[in-house]
């Protein structure tokens, strides 16, 4: 009997993951705290074996371009329906470098490339932002405008040393992706991702839960990622229902589980929590084997009424721009686990890349 068979009858204390319908099962037999246990701890000790131990804390940038969908996802209430000017973008790096910051995603709505279109999407709009943020700050940079940006546009990205690239695929089931993503494209997003990983660019990528997907649909959407050498940060977030799209939500347990199989899938990973996910998701989060990357600041353009949660102090960044920063009450979080979260770099602690460690596990 294969080790994996025999470790899923015991309750599942094998850290490899044979096929998709091994992966389902374990998913979903996770859902009994008593399984779910064994299967934390083996994602656990591979996150232990392969990053850092203590999670690293970085800042997004939400003000890098406006979004032109007419109509917005379901889950997103303020689309950005405007961008910082570059003088915008280079204050909030710079409050950002005094909190200790020294990686920042620079993100925003989106724009489709149009055929023929000399610089297509918002490439001109983000290398601009781009040139201006390698002058002012030294810091890691990513850009996550989703489909926005062109082959051309990911080309110079990489040439000026931008860090990642990210693009969301959300839900991977089409028809749940058309009923909460009315006015955007899947196929748009998954071209993206192919011409990252064909151009040598690394990519950060999103799953969130609740929107009407299946166990199948999320463990599909793991092992379609898993296919991708280039994908270097997998962000997850679970989202409240939202009855007018039929979208019925999911709770911080299936969040938990789908992260420890996600590890087991992919060992080196960056698996964060994606900037809009709520802070409670934390704990489990980290035992499930995630880590080691969280959003501790988020920086957009000031709306009419601001408001503080008691766990995000809000920060003045000239007249236009409001910082929103979490790092304490994250770091709080973190330090009731034991850990110190720090602001900044973070070091690997394997130099092993995520696709070596993909081939010592078997393909689905
Ligand atoms: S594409 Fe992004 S910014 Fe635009 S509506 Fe959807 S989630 Fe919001």
């Amino acid at each position: 009997m294969a080790t994996t068979t025999l470790s899923l009858i015991h309750g599942g204390h094998d850290a490899a993951i044979g096929d998709k319908h091994e992966a389902l099962e374990r998913y979903r037999r996770a859902a009994d705290p008593a399984v779910a246990d064994g299967l934390f701890r083996a994602a656990r000790r591979l996150r232990e074996q392969h990053l850092a131990p203590a999670p690293r804390l970085s800042a997004d940038l939400r003000i890098a371009a406006p979004c032109t969908l007419r109509r917005p996802c379901a889950f997103c209430p303020h689309p950005p329906r405007s961008a910082g000017e570059v003088g915008d973008v280079v204050a909030a790096a710079h409050a950002l470098v005094a909190l200790g910051y020294r990686r920042l995603r620079l993100s925003g709505g989106i724009r489709f490339p149009r055929p023929g279109e000399p610089s297509g999407g918002h490439d001109a709009q983000v290398i601009r932002l781009v040139l201006a943020l390698r002058a002012a700050v030294d810091v890691d940079i990513e850009v996550d405008v989703g489909p926005s940006l062109t082959r051309d546009g990911v080309r110079t990205l990489k040439q000026l040393g931008v860090a990642a690239v990210g693009c969301a695929l959300d839900v991977l089931n089409p028809a749940v992706f058309e009923r909460c993503k009315p006015g955007d494209r899947l196929t748009e997003r998954i071209r993206l991702l192919e011409t990252c990983e064909r151009e040598g660019m690394p990519f950060r990528s999103t799953i969130r839960l609740g929107l009407g997907e299946t166990d199948e649909d999320r463990i599909g959407h793991l092992f379609f990622l898993r296919r991708f050498p280039m994908l270097r940060h997998l962000d997850l977030v679970r989202h409240a229902a939202y009855p007018e799209v039929a979208a019925p939500g999911c709770g911080p347990w299936p969040l938990a589980r789908l992260t420890a199989v996600a590890r087991l899938l992919l060992p080196t990973l960056d698996i964060g929590l994606a900037s809009d996910a709520g802070i409670d998701d934390v704990p489990l989060w980290w035992l499930a084997g995630g880590g080691s990357e969280a959003v501790g600041a988020t920086v957009t353009m000031a709306r009419r009424r601001e408001e503080e949660d008691g766990e995000t102090r809000l920060l003045a960044v000239g007249e236009r721009l409001v910082l929103r920063d979490r790092a304490p009450a994250l770091q709080r979080h973190f330090a009731d686990l034991g850990l110190d979260a720090g602001i900044g770099d973070g070091q690997r602690a394997s130099p092993s890349s995520p696709a070596q460690a993909r081939e010592s596990t078997a393909e689905g």
